[in-house]
């Protein structure tokens, strides 16, 4: 029997009609500085601007549906605006990471072929030089303030943002479009081999964006504000700047400050309750806050993923500011939510830790299993690891490039059955919490046995004079490989001995899993998005540079 329901394509249109008429007031405040007022906007007139953005884009520049426009853009009520009016008219958002290196960007934007680019004035010393390589490209629209003259003589047409957008109609026909057409794409850092593009569908977005919205996920309603610190090339800003259309959310944008002491005032003076971004930022933020304390207690909750969240960290923000950190799992692949770590109810608050310090729970529509070595697949009794491989509706079943006879579908990262192979091992409770205990690639083979660089990290990571510490394997001649600790320390933390953090670690895991070999490190090299770069340690081991 069919049903008898409407079959209402789920798009990222009817998020912005919703979002700029119900939720018309909400606000998207973007971070100018310390010295000039923030500037703000509505939903409605974002959704206005989104139209003549659209408009622009469509008369002036010739953009066709369907087709790809890159963005070189921080989080901004301007990125915002170009997030809804791509999908919105048919064409597709493709985001690029401003971090990569430029060899990188200069290879995606050609694989994309990209042939319009919005990007921020502030990042044109980093565009520029690249412009004679980027071949696909003939418009550059600038927003914001920037020096102009760095694109004086380059090819592509320069246009600036705010003439494009200047007396367009603020109202848009939004075409009627399939559901499962591309709204957006991005691609994957290119830690291994070139980088990879994930495309999302309107359905994707959607459908996604519910599940952010829910009481499971972040549950954030009109009388939030979030600051994504996340990047919004990275994953679509975890999916904020849509689920907050949906629910009226408030933002706050931090544009280019992301150091910890800027972040930490905007804080203050703008008083979000929510935040998202990746470990290391909140690390910082800590770091800053010890130093130079300053009010955050408008902050409520934080969501913190991708990568594993050090327990302390967590620990640290509760006891000292009263945020609540919730630890989220995903990639890329997974739009980017795959777990969210709420624990069950009816527990007390002590009783509750078990549970959060895991990367979480699935949400309905993230189905998971875990492929053991020998092409079975591991029970979920929270102690068998394996490869975590998972499907659903925001799941990549491919990867952008091929074709429909021929889709880009390597083995290693799909399953036969056309499940996404995470590349993350861990293990899995009964009641469907996600422990990961590694990256495939970074866990550490000693002689047979299996040893958790993250476990040791994040006992490291809780001792009081470690402000950071990434384990890495390196060779080694009896077991295949051992651990090698590399510790930040903390400022004005004192001295400690590598003997001291042995014994604090072992106290946590047991002896044979300890480091013998540690080395020392100003920082810990970062990625494009700001998580440890264990691959860039790997090389300077084994270049003699680390001992
Ligand atoms: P990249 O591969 O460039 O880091 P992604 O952001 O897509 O880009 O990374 C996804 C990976 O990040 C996951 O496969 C996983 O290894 C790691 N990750 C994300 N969230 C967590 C988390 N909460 N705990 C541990 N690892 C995480």
């Amino acid at each position: 029997m069919l049903s008898t329901m409407q079959d209402v394509p789920l798009t990222v249109a009817r998020i912005l009609r919703h979002g700029s008429t119900v939720h018309g007031k909400s606000l998207i405040t973007t971070w100018n500085g310390p010295d000039e007022a923030p500037r703000r906007r509505t939903f409605a007139e974002s959704g206005a601007r989104a139209a003549q953005l659209a408009h622009a884009l469509r008369s002036e520049l010739g953009v066709r549906p369907d087709e790809p426009v890159g963005t070189l853009m921080w989080n901004n009520a301007e990125h915002v605006e170009a997030y809804y009016a791509l999908p919105a008219m048919g064409s597709v958002l493709h985001t690029l990471n401003l971090r990569l290196p430029p060899e990188q960007l200069v290879w995606i934007v050609g694989h994309a072929q990209d042939r319009v680019l919005l990007v921020n004035g502030s990042l044109l010393p980093l565009l520029a030089p690249l412009l004679a390589r980027l071949e696909s490209v003939e418009h550059v629209v600038v927003s914001g303030p920037g020096d102009l003259s760095a694109l004086d003589g380059c090819r592509p047409a320069v246009h600036e943002y705010e003439a494009l957008l200047n007396g367009r109609p603020t109202h848009y026909d939004w075409p009627e479009l399939d559901e499962r057409q591309a709204a957006a794409m991005c691609y994957t850092s290119g830690t291994t081999g070139e980088p990879k593009g994930v495309v999302f569908s309107h359905r994707s977005i959607y459908l996604h964006s519910m599940q952010v919205n829910t009481a499971e996920s972040m549950g954030l309603t009109d009388a939030d504000t979030t600051l994504p610190v996340v990047p919004m090339f990275h994953v679509n800003a975890w999916g904020l700047p849509h689920a907050t259309f949906m629910s009226g959310v408030n933002m706050l944008m931090p544009d280019r400050f992301l150091q910890p002491a800027p972040l930490a005032e905007m804080i203050e003076r703008e008083r979000p309750t929510h935040a998202a971004a990746v470990p290391t930022i909140w690390q910082g933020l800590l770091g800053e806050l010890t130093e130079r304390p300053r009010d955050i207690s408008s902050l409520e909750t934080v969501t913190i993923g991708g990568s594993a969240c050090p327990p302390a960290l967590m620990r640290a923000f509760e006891e000292q500011h009263g945020v609540r950190v919730r630890h989220a799992w995903g990639m890329t692949e997974t739009s980017p939510l795959g777990t969210l770590a709420r624990p069950p109810g009816g527990l007390s608050e002590e009783e509750q830790w078990p549970y959060r310090v895991t990367q979480g729970r699935f949400p309905a529509s993230v189905e998971a299993r875990l492929a053991g070595p020998d092409g079975g697949f591991m029970p979920w009794d929270g102690e068998s690891a394996g490869e975590l491989e998972v499907r659903g509706p925001w799941i990549a079943a491919a990867y952008y490039g091929g074709t429909g006879a021929e889709p880009d579908r390597p083995e290693d990262k799909f399953s036969p059955d056309g499940w996404l192979r995470t590349g993350d091992v861990g293990v899995i409770t009964p009641d469907g919490y996600l422990t990961l205990t590694d990256r495939a690639k970074d866990v550490i083979k000693s002689g047979g046995e299996w040893i958790s660089s993250v476990e040791l990290e994040n006992g490291l990571m809780g001792h009081e004079a470690i402000a950071e510490a990434a384990v890495v394997a390196v060779p080694d001649e009896k077991w295949g490989e051992r651990p090698l600790a590399v510790v930040v320390l903390a400022e004005h933390a004192g001295d400690v001995t590598y003997e001291e953090l042995r014994a604090h670690l072992g106290e946590r895991v047991a002896r044979w899993q300890l480091p013998e070999r540690w080395a020392r490190a100003a920082e810990v090299p970062k990625t494009s998005v700001g998580k440890f770069d264990k691959k860039v340690l790997r090389g300077r081991y084994a270049a003699g540079e680390l001992d």
